[in-house]
């Protein structure tokens, strides 16, 4: 194979358009989708640019009709996204210090296509994401995207017991956030709560990234009434409009609490797998297992004996969700029972910016700009997401001191977050 390369240096131009809040200009929702592609980008990055372009368009309507959104919207349409999200990084990191300041969310999409809607971001916000996917019809089957994505679930899962768990569901659990689209500076550097929204799964592929995602082939395989890049506009729309007139944001603790657990109870149990596994290795290496199990005429050798697993102290950890779990319930209980917060400003910016306590202001080992304890890109997985990654990964590598450090930050991160949840139920009790 023959590759040339051009190496020149080019410009890169993201456009940023501002509509300023009429009651709370300093409180930003951000929506945005990259516009750069490697070749011709109708389905990467196109499909998500217009739904992004037909939103702005849609909320230009209703500002001539007099309406004007409570807070500040910014539509931004990044470029260099491809060559590794530089636009959409050199805005977050040039604004980093506003951006923590004002940044209610960063609502994110990219490729779209035909099928069933995927939602990945802050736990916090899946209670929304869930309520806006129960409002938006699905275009070919008429009911609503929340049970199209249900039924597909059932159906495709693996168990009777799996698919009588999820018909139950009131709510279809959203995805954590790994890399792969402009997300990443949001949420993983800034600690910006963050989604990404995208409808797909009966859209084929093949094309990615090549000169054939071209008008033509998405009009034929990706989605060809373009009834999908409205339902988009339409879930993204509202999940930006929400948001920006909210009187009361509409983050949900207990959710994240849920989810935390949920990541706890895995890297235990990673961590006891790992035990036991271990144990019955060396014992059969010791008794020679390998050695009778194998073909004497091949020239084989048994595995290496690895280091025995230990114990690792999770207490701090465990008493950092004790308190999550109570403060995030107290959180639920108050809200339902009273919707306007004592002081409404600062109960919503609380809100919005509790999400960066969960950043460890050391980063993740041997990766400092990656700064988020619950989510992240994995260090050997590429886009694939890890979730409590500085714990996970370190279980993984079988570096037992590293693990037990990261135990504590993550401990620490969380019992930060949960003072915050504590501040924001005094400003909900009457
Ligand atoms: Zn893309």
């Amino acid at each position: 194979m023959n590759l040339q390369f051009d190496w020149k240096m080019v410009d890169c131009h993201n456009v940023i358009a501002r509509i300023k809040g009429s009651e709370l200009p300093d409180e930003w929702v951000i929506r945005g989708n990259h516009h750069d592609a490697w070749v011709n980008g109708a389905n990467d990055p196109i499909s998500g640019m217009v739904a992004v372009m037909e939103e702005a368009r849609a909320v230009g309507e209703l500002m001539k009709t007099g309406w004007k959104p409570k807070r500040t919207i910014i539509y931004c349409a990044w470029d260099g996204e491809e060559p590794s999200l530089i636009g959409s990084t050199e805005w977050a990191e040039h604004h980093a210090m506003e951006l923590q300041e004002k940044a209610v969310a960063y609502i994110n999409s990219d490729s779209n296509g035909r099928g069933f809607l995927y939602a990945a971001g802050s736990h916090t916000l899946e209670t929304m994401v869930n309520e806006i996917a129960k409002d938006v019809t699905d275009p070919q089957t008429g009911v609503s995207v929340f049970e199209r994505g249900k039924s597909a679930a059932a159906v495709n899962a693996s168990s009777a017991k799996a698919k009588k768990e999820i018909l139950g569901r009131q709510i279809t659990p959203i995805g954590a956030l790994g890399s792969g689209s402009d997300y990443t500076p949001f949420i993983q550097h800034l600690g910006i709560p963050s989604l990404n929204l995208g409808f797909g799964g009966e859209n084929g592929g093949g094309e990615y990234h090549s000169i054939y995602d071209s008008y033509d082939h998405y009009k034929r395989f990706k989605d060809p009434t373009l009834e999908y890049g409205v339902a988009l506009a339409k879930v993204a729309g509202r999940t930006t409009l929400r948001l920006v007139n909210a009187e009361k944001l509409p983050f949900d603790f207990k959710a994240f609490h849920k989810t935390v657990s949920g990541y706890f109870n895995e890297v235990t149990a990673l961590l006891e797998n790992m035990r036991e596994s271990t144990e019955i290795e060396n014992k059969m290496i010791d008794d020679k297992r390998y050695v009778y199990a194998a073909d004497p005429t091949e020239k084989m050798l048994p595995p290496n004996k690895k280091d025995a697993v230990p114990y690792l102290n999770f207490s701090t950890l465990q008493n950092a969700l004790l308190r999550l779990e109570k403060a995030s319930g107290q959180f639920s209980d108050l809200s339902a029972t009273n919707s306007k917060p004592t002081n409404p400003t600062q109960f919503n910016q609380a809100s919005y910016r509790a999400e960066q306590q969960l950043l460890s202001a050391t980063g993740l080992p041997r990766r400092p700009w990656f700064k988020h304890t619950i989510y992240a890109p994995g260090f050997y997985t590429g886009y694939g997401v890890k979730t409590l990654p500085g714990i996970r990964e370190a279980i993984e590598q079988r570096n037992w001191k590293e693990a037990q450090e990261q135990i504590e930050i993550a401990a620490n991160a969380i019992d930060n977050y949960s003072g915050k949840v504590e501040g924001l139920n005094k400003l909900l009790v009457k």
